[in-house]
């Protein structure tokens, strides 16, 4: 699809204003993450003290925080600060109505129920909107995709529409390519390998889980896969596995993107390593730190809080996620001078702490349970630290070699120092009105 060229007639004396921001703010955002690194820390630094001064002159920002700021630098100060979590988040936003300084825009209202299933509603400014947007469009810069060729999204958050997906044109003067959007539970997973294997682009953005249904159902078709450049992810935690077997079968690799709904861009993965992902300096301050809330020596794992500098609306201040991660001063990737985080671990009920006290990310698929046996129903319950119970339905008395399987998956997919207990029931005793979870941690 060409560019829309009556758009473009004005060029040069009028381009229009929004599409002069973009250019800007990717323009310094860029910058702050190639320059030096005095550049971001002096401006995190300044961002920090203002909103950290207008915070102060609020009596339910005092009321939660304390007097703790003023005799210390702003990055300083900070630490200092409480731990906010999600419960905390909502209850401060309930404490007081939204005010922010008029140059910060219009109010909007978003929901989220992240993946902790404490929903929660707080307000973004025009401002933090804008700036969050830009990030996304500098990430194109940083990845270097050609922003004319053709772009799938397969996305949960969007409403219903006709046909196999709704074809939205490109903006003209920055993002010309096409772009294919597709509600994600409008269709069958083999409807969706279907789709992007006959009518292939070059760019999908998708959640890693879309991602791993539609390659496992491309090989149970048997189809034959399109070559893509490369596929966003967000959302949830991307395994090695699923960049090998992205590569392997649509050619393409995985350019992950850690965000959250309350503060927008965290993380973008570095274009030249899978393994680290470099901090979104000018929109937020990452600390990793360990159960005393102090900063980790580098390279260790701990608990990420994020701090949103333009998030003035709702302030998420020192905000846990619920996620794990591995702090470095520098990219190990590729040498840039922006705090990095590697060993990207989200949504703890799915993480394990193994026998050497390290995170990891454990997701016995379905298929993988399938592989076994015929299962109708099934739910891994974590009993005590190093042993689960496996509960499961199915139409026959369980057979040896089914068992011996089972066995042997469940130890290969959460990992070798763990027990089992296998258990046949009629039925699995789902928590009544909460959504089923088949895989119930000890962790909160
Ligand atoms: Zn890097």
């Amino acid at each position: 699809m060409k560019p829309d060229h009556h758009a473009l007639l004005a060029w040069p004396h009028q381009v229009p204003a929004p599409v002069m921001q973009t250019l800007a703010d990717a323009h310094y955002i860029r910058g702050m993450e190639l320059g030096p690194p005095h550049w971001w820390q002096q401006w995190q630094k300044e961002r920090l003290a203002e909103l950290l001064r207008w915070l102060a002159t609020k009596d339910w920002w005092q009321a939660w925080a304390g007097s703790r700021q003023g005799s210390f630098s702003p990055i300083e100060a900070l630490s200092g600060l409480p731990i906010m979590l999600r419960e905390d988040f909502r209850a401060l936003i309930a404490a007081h109505a939204p005010e922010v300084p008029v140059e910060h825009g219009n109010l909007s209202t978003y929901s989220t129920s992240g993946s902790t299933g404490v929903p929660v509603t707080f307000w973004r400014t025009e401002m933090a909107l804008r700036i969050n947007t830009n990030h996304y469009w500098a990430d194109h810069q940083r990845q270097g995709r050609d922003l004319t060729k053709q772009l799938s999204v397969l996305t949960a958050g969007q409403a219903a529409h006709d046909g196999t997906h709704r074809n939205q044109t490109g903006e003209p003067w920055l993002h010309p390519g096409q772009q294919l959007v597709r509600l994600t539970t409008q269709f069958t997973l083999e409807e969706h390998a279907l789709w992007l294997c006959n009518d292939p682009v070059a760019y999908l953005a998708t959640p890693p889980g879309t991602l791993t249904g539609i390659i496992a159902m491309i090989e149970e078709l048997g189809i034959e896969a399109p070559k893509l450049l490369q596929i966003m992810t967000h959302g949830q935690t991307v395994s090695p596995e699923l960049r090998q077997r992205t590569r392997e079968v649509l050619g393409a690799s995985i350019r992950d993107r850690y965000s959250c709904e309350e503060t927008g861009p965290i993380a973008f993965q570095c274009p030249e390593s899978d393994d680290y992902y470099h901090c979104c300096v000018g929109n937020v301050v990452v600390e990793v730190v360990g159960g005393d809330n102090q900063p980790l020596p580098e390279g260790t794992q701990g608990t990420v809080l994020v701090t949103g500098l333009h998030q003035w609306a709702s302030p998420a201040i020192r905000y846990e996620l619920g996620d794990i991660a591995c702090f470095h001063a520098h990219c190990p990737g590729c040498g840039v001078t922006v705090p990095t985080l590697s060993q990207l671990l989200g949504r703890k009920h799915i993480l394990l702490r193994m026998k050497d006290r390290s995170w990891r990310y454990v997701q016995p698929l379905a298929r993988d349970w399938l592989k076994c046996a015929t299962f109708r129903e099934y739910r891994l319950v974590q009993t005590n630290p190093f042993s689960f119970r496996a509960e499961f339905v199915m139409d026959h008395p369980i057979s040896t070699s089914e068992v011996d399987a089972l066995a042997n998956m469940l130890s290969k997919c959460i990992g070798p120092e763990f027990s089992f207990e296998l258990i046949q029931l009629d039925a699995i005793p789902w928590p009544p009105g909460r959504k089923r979870q088949e895989f119930v941690g000890l962790m909160p």
